[in-house]
């Protein structure tokens, strides 16, 4: 075991704070990364204030890591000290079932290990911690290749913003000639407006006031709705093929599910509390109501892949840890533009 440097936090009601963890020293398989920058999912807020009720304490969130490789185990082929790479929402699965077979680990049979909060079943059993963090001890198989010359900072957000967007977009054909809306312009949000948009869709951004218009327009949408307007929802009802729902908090999936055309679908990522859904919304226009969970670790790399090749990055708010709890407030009150992106020099530093 190491130590790291860390911010964790104690309980719902606890700020997040300044803790020393253990990690594992690399086993044959594994990777050891020094953390450059770890994003901020509203995840990681759902988490740490048990909106889910099934967090573990102390939490140590993260999700959205890059860095850079410090070690590797005797067995490791696939990388080499001093590579840049990255780390997602996952650090380990069964890698047998169905679903790891289908390089969909994110619904392994048997139980993908999530960065946090996570009993690390396929270890040594304690609860994973994630990215706020100095350092992290990881599988191989679930490192990521962070392509030339992406700016670190502005593609941690990828690593769960945007294989969470491109992967329900990809399977839901975005494309040239598809009318999407992406309901909510947060951190999943404006990531999806600029993936749809490198896929060759109409994109419009559907958001709760007037106050993201002009940044939805800088974005690359093209058109914008406030759920604010009066009348909206009856003047654009039956305008989409897709919606890509990432609210976070609750709101009616009805009125969305009625801005859907023939056929159309509405893909849930947003994970608030549900809300009942009429079928009559559904059966009217044959609407489908789906839902998404960030995406398998090769369609991630895939992801990668494209953003570097469209010049797919985060707009990001760079913060030292130290401002964590300040950005999670911010995040609640969707004053965010668009992504907290941590920098770990000032854990190191600290
Ligand atoms: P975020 O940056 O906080 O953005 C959420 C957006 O939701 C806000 O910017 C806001 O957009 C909208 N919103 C917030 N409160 C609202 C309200 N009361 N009414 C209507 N709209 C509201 O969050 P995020 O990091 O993008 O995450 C979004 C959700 O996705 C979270 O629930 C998160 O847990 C979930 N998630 C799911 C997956 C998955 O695999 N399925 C992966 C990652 C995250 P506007 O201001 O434009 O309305
Ligand atoms: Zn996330």
């Amino acid at each position: 075991m190491f130590q790291a440097k860390a911010y964790s936090a104690a309980s719902a009601d606890t700020p997040l704070a300044p803790v020393f963890i253990e990690r594992r020293e690399p086993g044959e398989k594994d990777v050891v990364i020094d953390i450059a920058y770890c994003g901020v999912c509203h995840s990681d807020l759902h988490a740490v204030r048990n909106d889910w009720g099934r967090t573990r304490y102390p939490i140590v969130p993260g999700h959205e890591i890059v860095g850079t490789v410090a070690a590797v185990g005797s067995g490791v082929t696939a990388w080499r000290v001093g590579q840049t790479v990255g780390v997602g929402c996952m650090v380990n699965s069964c890698g047998h079932c169905g679903a790891c077979q289908d390089h969909e680990e994110q619904f392994c049979e048997r139980g993908m290990t999530a960065t946090y909060n996570s009993i690390d079943k396929y270890g040594d059993r304690t609860v994973t911690k994630g990215g706020y963090s100095t350092r992290i001890t990881v599988n191989e198989r679930f490192v990521l290749g962070i392509p030339a010359g992406m700016p670190l900072d502005r593609t941690a957000p990828l690593l769960c913003a945007g294989i969470t967007t491109y992967s329900p977009l990809k399977r839901f054909s975005a494309g040239p000639g598809m009318r999407v809306g992406v309901v909510g312009l947060g951190g999943l949000g404006h990531v999806a407006v600029k993936i749809a948009k490198a896929m060759g869709a109409q994109v419009t951004v559907i958001s709760h006031s007037e106050g993201k218009r002009v940044d939805a327009e800088r974005l690359g949408a093209d058109d914008f709705l406030a759920t604010s307007t009066p009348g909206m929802f009856r003047e654009r009802a039956n305008s989409f093929h897709l919606l890509l729902d990432t609210v976070s908090a609750q709101h009616d999936y009805n009125e969305y599910l009625g801005l859907l055309d023939r056929g159309g679908t509405m893909v849930l990522v947003g994970m608030p509390e549900p809300s009942p859904v009429r079928a009559s919304t559904l059966i009217d226009r044959r609407r489908q109501l789906a839902g998404s969970l960030i995406g398998g670790i090769a369609e991630t790399q895939e992801m990668l892949d494209f953003c570097a090749r469209h010049s797919v990055l985060c707009d990001i708010e760079l913060i030292p840890i130290d401002q964590i709890n300040l950005a999670y407030e911010r995040m609640l009150k969707s004053d965010v533009r668009y992504r907290f992106v941590i920098d770990m020099q000032s854990l190191r530093n600290s």
